[in-house]
């Protein structure tokens, strides 16, 4: 473990609002986890979205809205829905794939949207286009150099697999190039189009040893380079509290259907705590995700144990050689 890199702890009275506002989406990115029988197909009409986001809304509380998809800016009404996010106190994110449908950038400006994050999986388009498609590599980038010079608050997701985890540290003198000062490093989940080519004998995931000996050593050689890098936790240390979202932070996963998470973990399932309603939240009845919360088990994360056992090893005496972390909980390592 870097021992620059910080843990982010969970922040009581930050409400963190992860906005599905469409599941369509113009790219099929071979790791997708956008599981449309469980997610739904519709596309939020204007209205709706603005009364959604008036749910969460709270004054009281420094809230985050992170407008996502699908694709969110095949959204028609995006902007209406920045703006109104704005009006409601929300600091806002999107989160894209680089293709900026509907002039984004000249429609919303830096002032409304406080940050704009683009998905990029390898440092070249030989690294990405076999993960994300064709031709995807140039447009995503000259994307963000067209969000870097009109001012934008530019940041990079790179979403971590065997098959781009050699490339990662390319990923530096590219930021560095274009201008971009904030690097999120993402875990593959086995969930939505991983998940079927895990079951078809192709490995996605990363062993522990190569994600603890790559991961945390480029993120501080990104930092070096001026580069905030935000990394998953992922392993917990012998002396490390685990802590579950679910009981101790305020994250909503909204999908278009109106099933609201608090665990992304349990989002292929329909064990969702809350559902909107004609435009109310209601507690889902039933057996949700809220009551696996509260298991306490040697794995850490019990979510993870239940759908992803794979990813915990144990020793001779069967005990678990990590713990696994809350998949929300971060690190960083901030430039010097
Ligand atoms: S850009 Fe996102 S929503 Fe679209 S296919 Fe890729 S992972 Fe799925
Ligand atoms: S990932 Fe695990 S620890 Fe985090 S909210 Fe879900 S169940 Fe809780």
């Amino acid at each position: 473990m870097s021992p620059r890199a910080r843990t982010v702890g969970f922040q009581s009275g930050e409400r963190n609002i992860f906005f599905h506002i469409l599941t369509a989406c113009n790219l099929s990115c071979r790791h997708c986890y956008i599981n449309k029988e469980q997610h739904g197909t519709e596309m939020l009409s204007r209205a709706t979205m603005e009364r959604w986001l008036e749910l969460f809304a709270d004054p009281a509380k420094k809230a985050n809205v992170i407008f996502l998809g699908g694709e969110p800016t095949m959204h028609p009404d995006l902007v209406h829905g920045i703006t109104k996010a704005k009006e409601l106190g929300f600091d806002v994110t999107v989160d894209s794939n680089g293709y900026l449908f509907h002039d984004l950038l000249e429609k919303s400006s830096p002032e409304q949207l406080d940050f704009l994050s683009f998905s990029l999986d390898g440092p070249d388009a030989s690294v990405n286009d076999p993960i994300r498609g064709e031709g995807v590599y140039e447009i995503c980038t000259a994307n963000m150099r067209k969000a870097v010079s009109a001012g934008y608050n530019v940041s990079v997701i790179y979403t971590v697999s065997s098959l781009n985890i050699k490339h990662l540290h390319r990923m530096i003198p590219l930021l560095t190039e274009i201008g971009i000062k904030r690097f999120f490093i993402q875990v593959i989940g086995l969930r939505g189009n991983s998940a079927s080519e895990n079951t078809d004998g192709f490995n996605w995931q990363v062993s522990p040893d190569e994600w603890l000996a790559i991961v945390p050593a480029v993120a501080a050689q990104a930092a070096d380079a001026g580069i905030h890098v935000t990394f998953p936790k992922v392993f917990l240390q012998k002396d490390e509290k685990f802590e579950c979202a679910g009981i101790v932070a305020e994250n909503y996963f909204i999908f278009p259907n109106g099933r609201v998470y608090r665990c992304p973990l349990c989002e292929d399932h329909p064990i969702h705590a809350l559902t909107i309603r004609d435009d109310k939240l209601i507690v889902s009845p039933g057996l949700t995700e809220d009551n696996f919360f509260q298991l306490n088990i040697a794995e850490g994360c019990v979510m993870n144990k239940l759908l992803q056992p794979d990813t915990i090893s144990y020793d001779a005496q069967g005990n678990p050689e990590h713990r696994i972390s809350c998949c929300l909980l971060k690190q960083e390592i901030l430039p010097e």
